[in-house]
C-alpha cells in the first residue's frame, strides 16, 4: 500500500510559564497509508491532539516547539511548509473534525456560507456551482432535509446534525486525509453510532484515510485498521486491530481494553485505570507507565524501554520484551 503520511521520530515540548519544559511527544513514529483508518488511542493528557495540531501545522509556537522529526505528506515535509502554503493543505489535503463542532463553525454565517467559503477557497468554482455542491455534500451526510438546513445558524441544530455539517465541510475538498479528534464523544451513544458509521462511508465515498483519535477502545473497534496506543507522549503499542484486540501485549493496553464495556455485562460504570497519566513537565525517568504498572520490575523505573518487535506489524515499548520481540520473562504473557 501507498504511503500517505510519516511522521518520523516526531518529539514536541512546550515551555511552560513557570519555566518548566514539558515533553508532550517523545519520539513518535507512524504511517498512514492511502484510504486506511488508524486509530490513535489514550487517556488524555497522552499527546493524541497535540501530534494532531502539529501534523495540521497548528500547534501554537511559542510556546509549543517541534524539538525533533518530520511529518510528511505524500513525502514532502510539512514542517519545512511557510504557513500560507499550509493553508493550501488545510482544509483541502488534510481536514479535521473535533468533538465540539460549534468551535470550528461560525456562530453568525449561514450553514450554506460557511461551506461555499470552504469550498471556494481550494476549489475555482462559482458561488452557484459551489451552493450546489454544499447541497449535495448535506445530502450525503444524510441530511433529508438539506435545503433547509443549509440556511440555517450552527445554534439551530443539534448536536449530531453540526457534527453531520462538519464532517460535509471537512469532506468537501476530497481530503486525502481525514484527522478525526473525538469526533462522537459529546454525543449520546445512538447517535455516536450513526455518526462513526457515517465517517466510514464517507471515507470510503471519498477514498480518504482517517487518523482517528479517540480514547475509547469501543470506537476503536467499530472504526480502525490499526491501532496505535499513546501513554504520556510516546506510542507504547501498534498493532492491526485484531490482533491489538486478541493480542495485547502493553500492560498499559491490556488496562485500557478493561475499560470497555463488554456485551454480556449490566455493569454502567466502567473500571478506570488507576492513577492517573503523569504531566508532561515531571516524567518518570524509566517507563512513564511504571508508577501504574501491576508488572513494573525495579529496572523499569530507571530504565526507559525501547520499541520491541513481536511480529512485523506488531510493536510494543516495554521491558517485558527481549530486543527480538521475545518476552524476556517467562510466564509473563497473561496479562489479565
Ligand atoms: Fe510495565 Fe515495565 Fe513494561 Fe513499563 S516497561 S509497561 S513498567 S512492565
Ligand atoms: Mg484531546
Amino acid at each position: 500500500k501507498e504511503v500517505l503520511l510519516e511522521v518520523d521520530q516526531l518529539s514536541i515540548q512546550f515551555q511552560l510559564k513557570n519555566g518548566k519544559e514539558a515533553k508532550v511527544v517523545e519520539d513518535v513514529n507512524f504511517t498512514i497509508h492511502k484510504g486506511e483508518t488508524v486509530a490513535l488511542v489514550g487517556e488524555s493528557g497522552s499527546g493524541k491532539s497535540i501530534t494532531s495540531l502539529a501534523i495540521m501545522r497548528l500547534l501554537p509556537i511559542p510556546p509549543g516547539e517541534i524539538t525533533a522529526g518530520s511529518i510528511a505528506l505524500n513525502g514532502k515535509n510539512l514542517l519545512a511548509y511557510k504557513q500560507k502554503e499550509m493553508s493550501r493543505i488545510r482544509g483541502n489535503e488534510i481536514s479535521m473534525i473535533f468533538q465540539e463542532p460549534m468551535t470550528s463553525l461560525d456562530p453568525v454565517f449561514t450553514i450554506g456560507n460557511q461551506m461555499i467559503e470552504g469550498i471556494r477557497r481550494h476549489q475555482k468554482v462559482s458561488r452557484k456551482e459551489a451552493w450546489k455542491k454544499a447541497l449535495l455534500l448535506l445530502q450525503e451526510v444524510g441530511i433529508a432535509n438539506a435545503e433547509k438546513v443549509i440556511a440555517e445558524y450552527p445554534h439551530q441544530l443539534s448536536g449530531g446534525m453540526r457534527q453531520r455539517v462538519m464532517i460535509a465541510i471537512a469532506m468537501s475538498n476530497n481530503p486525502q486525509l481525514l484527522i478525526a479528534d473525538e469526533p462522537t464523544t459529546a454525543l449520546d451513544v445512538t447517535v455516536q453510532a450513526q455518526i462513526l458509521k457515517l465517517m466510514l462511508k464517507m471515507k470510503k465515498d471519498h477514498q480518504s484515510a482517517i487518523l482517528f483519535i479517540t480514547h475509547d477502545m469501543s470506537v476503536v473497534a467499530e472504526t480502525a485498521d490499526r491501532v496505535m496506543v499513546m501513554y504520556a507522549g510516546q506510542i507504547v503499542e501498534e498493532a492491526p486491530v485484531r490482533e491489538l484486540f486478541l493480542n495485547p501485549q502493553h500492560p498499559y493496553t491490556t488496562a485500557l481494553l478493561k475499560t470497555m464495556p463488554s456485551l454480556d455485562s449490566d455493569v454502567k460504570r466502567l473500571p478506570s485505570i488507576p492513577g492517573t497519566v503523569p504531566p508532561a513537565y515531571a516524567l518518570p525517568d524509566g517507563c512513564r507507565f511504571a508508577p501504574r504498572c501491576p508488572h513494573a520490575m525495579a529496572h523499569c523505573h530507571v530504565e526507559q524501554p525501547a520499541i520491541h518487535y513481536i511480529q512485523e506489524a506488531h510493536k510494543v515499548r516495554c521491558h517485558l520484551f527481549t530486543e527480538k520481540g521475545e518476552l524476556a520473562h517467562d510466564g509473563e504473557r497473561s496479562f489479565a
